[in-house]
């Protein structure tokens, strides 16, 4: 059930019946860190339509951990601004979701207190780092969720799980309250059961914020076209994602069809190239790591959080930042602690960043002529759980998604058929403040896609 069907239902009922689901197959899927025992209910025109958030995104009263033993204990004393804009609206807040420990992640692995696991297969994982987000949504235990992007988080997951995923343009909706990973990359977005419920949850969480300086005051109307069609629309496909070595051949069959499918629809296609693609993992993975070595400088067991006492102030420091980061978010630290050093900022954070400058000018100039570039979510489906071990496969998994965040740019992912049984996600990316052609254009995919019923996507039947 979509946010727009379940206008016709009593909210009462919604929520008992979310809470419900969550209480019978939560204990398997494993979504929520927390879940709300006395959910709050406020006025509005989405009055008691249970949604879940991402648990780095900030709650007042209710824990907020980041999937970290450093915030095991956290209760935020504020709600982030998106948060708040969604309980003004009405939306009841059922429970947090599981991630990989401060976003850092693309499978829910990396959580330090469990993995999730993904409702179309439950040996599988279900994508991250907003895994819990995505797969509360698949299961049916939420409406639609909260999940935050900084190089795929929204997009990888709303893939992996078949449902969809959209990170905006950089700049619309407030940080604030968004716990930072890499602040110049970090973005919130929703994850839902439809293209027009992404659309009607950016109506509400886009806006200017006094908190957040990088907001934008522009006015962006995010539903209004969304039904228009796209004829005479061009659409690019990157040369670079047929030369990517780890693409699954049941995901480039898949992308194949939604290349004519987008004929279908009117569009014409050509194929670009975009050769500073293949730089963009490099980096991101040195530009990440730089600001989240800044951004987690805060976690110090003196200001709040963990605190494991040892002689000396830095025996503290030491002791509580050893034993409350995981192993993933320590490498990361120490790589962009390495990179951001004296002796090593020209050749790796200086050159990342113009390298940075290099593919905005290539996409942004590609995006010139063309309405929207269109890659595969993910070059893999999901993958089964514990079966890949050394992290720079993880980061080269990344490959389609951090472009959009290097750019700032808008991207949604979108259902578009199976590989091996799983779910697979096309990517549509578009220029900036670009958000309601991009929604317009999945919206024209979703309702003609030969893996959907009636232009609404399948979702999983869950059986424990
Ligand atoms: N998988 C990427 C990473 O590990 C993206 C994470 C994210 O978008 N938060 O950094």
């Amino acid at each position: 059930m979509t946010i727009e069907d379940s206008l016709n239902f009593s909210r009462e009922e919604l929520i008992e019946q979310s809470l419900e689901k969550i209480r019978s197959i939560d204990p398997v899927i494993k979504s929520f860190i927390t879940v709300v025992e006395k959910v709050e209910v406020n006025d509005g025109p989405y009055r008691g339509i249970p949604i879940a958030i991402k648990d780095n995104i900030t709650t007042k009263g209710l824990k907020t951990t980041c999937a970290s033993k450093i915030l095991e204990n956290y209760i935020p004393p504020y709600d982030a601004t998106c948060v708040r804009r969604l309980r003004d609206y009405g939306f009841a807040i059922v429970g947090k979701t599981n991630m990989d420990e401060f976003a850092m992640g693309s499978s829910t692995e990396r959580s330090a207190f469990f993995t999730t696991r993904n409702p179309w297969d439950l040996d599988c994982v279900p994508g991250g780092s907003s895994g819990g987000s995505a797969a509360a949504v698949a299961s049916g235990q939420v409406i639609a969720s909260l999940g935050s992007d900084t190089g795929g988080s929204v997009r990888q997951p709303a893939s992996f799980c078949g449902v969809v995923g959209f990170k905006p343009t950089y700049g619309l909706v407030s940080r604030y309250g968004l716990i930072a990973f890499a602040s110049s990359l970090d973005q919130v977005g929703p994850i839902t059961k439809s293209v027009r419920d992404a659309a009607l949850i950016m109506e509400i969480i886009a806006g200017k914020d006094p908190f957040d300086s990088t907001t934008v005051s522009r006015k962006i109307d995010f539903l209004s076209q969304i039904e228009e069609d796209i004829h005479g629309m061009k659409f690019a496909i990157p040369k670079e994602v047929y030369e990517y070595e780890q693409l699954d051949s049941e995901v480039a069959e898949r992308f194949e069809e939604a290349i004519k499918t987008a004929e279908k629809l009117g569009a014409t296609v050509e194929r670009v190239n975009i050769p500073s693609m293949k730089y963009a993992v490099a980096t991101y993975y040195v530009i990440a790591p730089a600001e989240a070595s800044s951004n987690l400088a805060r976690y110090d067991g003196v200001k709040y959080g963990l605190r494991v006492e040892e002689t000396g102030l830095k025996g503290t420091y030491m002791k509580t930042r050893n034993i409350g980061f995981g192993e993933e978010v320590r490498r990361r630290i120490v790589l962009g602690t390495f990179t951001l050093s004296a002796a090593y900022y020209e050749a790796y954070f200086n050159k990342a960043l113009k390298v940075r400058r290099i593919l905005s000018n290539d996409i942004n100039q590609i995006l010139d002529s063309f309405d929207a570039i269109l890659t595969p979510t993910s070059p893999i489906p999901a993958f089964k759980i514990g079966s890949v071990s050394d992290p720079l496969t993880y980061y080269l998994m990344d490959i389609f998604t951090v472009p959009a965040n290097l750019v700032g740019i808008p991207a949604i992912s979108i259902p578009f058929g199976f590989a091996h049984d799983m779910p697979v996600g096309l990517q549509i990316m578009g220029k900036r403040f670009d958000d309601p052609k991009v929604l317009r254009i999945a919206r024209n995919f979703e309702k003609i896609s030969p893996y959907n019923d009636n232009g609404r996507i399948r979702l999983p039947a869950v059986r424990i």
